[in-house]
């Protein structure tokens, strides 16, 4: 199975895939997601994830994080629940999935011994696509006898260090490529491999790049973001392929839109959350 195909995102692609907001429309329609974020002294990566999730918008958005961030998160994004954890600063509590339309795990959790543990219970209650990225990653790559339970169909968003800890070591980036190539298709799962001309691999050995995006983005952050919009498009009924090309395209076009006022010195990741709307508006 060591086929692959190589495409450029083109803008035309993207406006295909994006599925009309109905007149009639509720809030049940577009979703209730959970994010499964946060530790003591990274309450921001939650933050910045649930923020771009609501701005991709999604119709709910729940954040269970830890006791000790739940203040923080209730004043940051008024418009998410906040749902905290048994443990005051990290994650230990899995969660049952059934009343979410899509779970992403992992910004700002934490490489605690407790929250490894339950990570892994919550991969295996797990039955849908879901979106793994950060420290979730990180224990993944720790805990490698995972990989076969994660379901077909999700989304691992490693940039380059953390797909690295992943598969070992690469010597360049296209042996990187290529090995992330191989996770996808040996897993059923897709690869966003982070950078710029971030590139989406498929769990069929398909390479998708991305256009947009600029080195103003290379802050702090920037991939929590990326996290809530992948969250927040799976939400709304996108496949996890439509999620993966449509999110780090709008992803990317919105850090454009903020370089544009702000240069790339001065942006921050919560400059590209913040211009997710003004991405969705240049695309529909
Ligand atoms: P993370 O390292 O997890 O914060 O993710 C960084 C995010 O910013 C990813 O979505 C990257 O694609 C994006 N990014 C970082 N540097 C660049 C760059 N030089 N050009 C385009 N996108 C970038
Ligand atoms: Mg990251």
């Amino acid at each position: 199975n060591n086929f692959t195909s190589w495409h450029l995102t083109e803008e035309s692609d993207i406006k295909k895939l994006i599925k009309p907001r109905k007149r009639f429309a509720h809030k049940g329609n577009y979703g209730h997601a959970l994010l499964i974020a946060g530790s003591y002294g990274m309450a921001g990566a939650s933050v910045l994830a649930a923020k771009a999730c609501l701005k991709t918008g999604v119709g709910l958005l729940t954040v269970h994080t830890p006791l000790k961030n739940n203040d923080i998160l209730q004043t940051a994004v008024p418009e998410a629940m906040a749902q905290h954890d048994m443990h005051e600063n990290y994650f230990t509590t899995p969660v049952y999935p059934d009343s979410y339309t899509s779970i992403a795990i992992g910004p700002g959790l934490g490489q605690s011994e407790e929250t490894a543990a339950a990570l892994m219970e919550q991969i295996k209650l797990c039955q849908e696509p879901i979106v793994l990225d950060a420290d979730a990653l990180n224990i993944i790559a720790e805990h490698r006898q995972i990989l076969p339970s994660i379901p077909k169909g999700s989304i691992l968003t490693p940039h380059p260090k953390e797909l690295d800890r992943l598969v070992g070591k690469c010597e360049s980036s296209f042996a990187r490529m290529i090995k992330a190539r191989d996770l996808a298709t040996n897993c059923k799962i897709y690869i966003v491999l982070k950078g710029a001309y971030t590139i989406v691999v498929t769990p069929e050995g398909n390479c998708f790049f991305n256009p947009t995006g600029n080195p103003g983005m290379a802050t702090a952050g920037s991939g929590d973001v990326l996290t809530g919009v992948l969250l927040s498009l799976l939400s709304q009924g996108y496949t996890s392929e439509e999620a993966c090309k449509l999110g780090v395209y709008l992803h990317g076009l919105a850090g454009d839109i903020a370089k544009e006022k702000l240069g790339e010195r001065g942006l921050t990741s919560g400059d590209i959350a913040d211009n997710i709307p003004f991405a969705w508006l240049k695309l529909t």
